[in-house]
């Protein structure tokens, strides 16, 4: 193996063993330069230098091995930010997911996630990497809500834009429309997103009206609850939720209207909105 710098100062970088501790027996790469604490497991580093080889199978497999290793591969994430522009479309679509897994902390790669959406082979997984990453890849919102409009893609996007809460308001219309996607799982993902933006959703309260009666259990729920996390604004729902309420053959849904029916009146009378 050739010599490892520290990613963060440069300086070189020493094979130690750890002696003691939960990682006893495991090697890691520690930087020699005065008081940097910086560590590199033997694995990423592996991974790292094996996402420069010649074959493409084998830079797909090193990308696959840094999203296994997750949260703790972050020393992979410059690697990875290169990889989405890999010759191969698998090797590419494998940096994005394991950008994905390694989460927040590869903050530093939503630029290229951000470009990886026009890619049509990684759009999926750029899509669900930039929400693992979560609040700093709040600039991939406006991205996200283009990606919507991609049949093959609008699941993911509805999913991933639900991990940034009510700061994806802006996606509630393209939201609205994936609540009549043919497939149930975009249902779904749509109106759980819209839970999650909450009140800011109020425009979709009409169209999670048809929902409460979709063919599946889980879409039915997932509209209960949106409805109910809108808050007072869903007051129009009412009669919706308690036909929900004492009809439903599914008892998850009936359980999620009474919640919702509870929430909208309690936030009725609290002018705080808070619920
Ligand atoms: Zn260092």
């Amino acid at each position: 193996m050739s010599e490892v710098r520290c990613p963060k100062d440069g300086s070189l970088m020493v094979l130690r063993t750890a002696k003691r501790g939960p990682y006893i027996g495991r090697q890691f790469y520690v930087c020699s330069y005065p008081g940097c604490s910086e560590i590199i497991s033997y694995d990423v580093q592996n991974y790292i230098e094996a996402l420069g080889d010649e074959q493409w199978d084998v830079r797909r497999a090193a990308a696959m091995g840094l999203g296994e290793v997750g949260p703790g591969a972050m020393a992979g994430v410059p690697s990875l930010m290169d990889a989405l522009r890999d010759e191969r479309w698998d090797v590419r679509r494998a940096a994005a997911m394991a950008l994905g897994e390694i989460g927040p902390d590869a903050w530093a790669a939503v630029p290229g996630l951000i470009e990886a959406l026009e890619d049509e082979d990684v759009r999926g997984a750029a899509t669900t990497a930039l929400g693992e990453i979560g609040h700093g890849a709040m600039a991939a919102v406006p991205s996200l809500i283009r990606v919507l409009q991609d049949e093959d893609a609008r699941g993911a996007a509805a999913a991933s834009l639900g991990k940034f809460g009510a700061a994806a308001w802006p996606a509630v219309p393209g939201l609205i429309n994936a609540l009549e996607d043919r497939r149930w799982d975009v249902r779904r993902a749509a109106a759980t997103t819209l839970a999650e933006i909450g009140p800011a959703a109020a425009a979709a309260v009409p169209a999670l009206i048809e929902p409460l009666r979709d063919e599946r259990w889980d879409v039915r729920r997932a509209a209960a609850v949106a409805l109910g996390r809108i808050g007072r604004d869903a007051i129009a729902a009412v009669p919706a939720l308690n036909e929900a309420l004492s009809s439903d053959r599914d008892e998850a849904v009936r359980r999620a209207a009474a919640a919702a029916l509870k929430r909208i009146w309690e936030s009725g009378e609290d002018d705080s909105g808070s619920e």
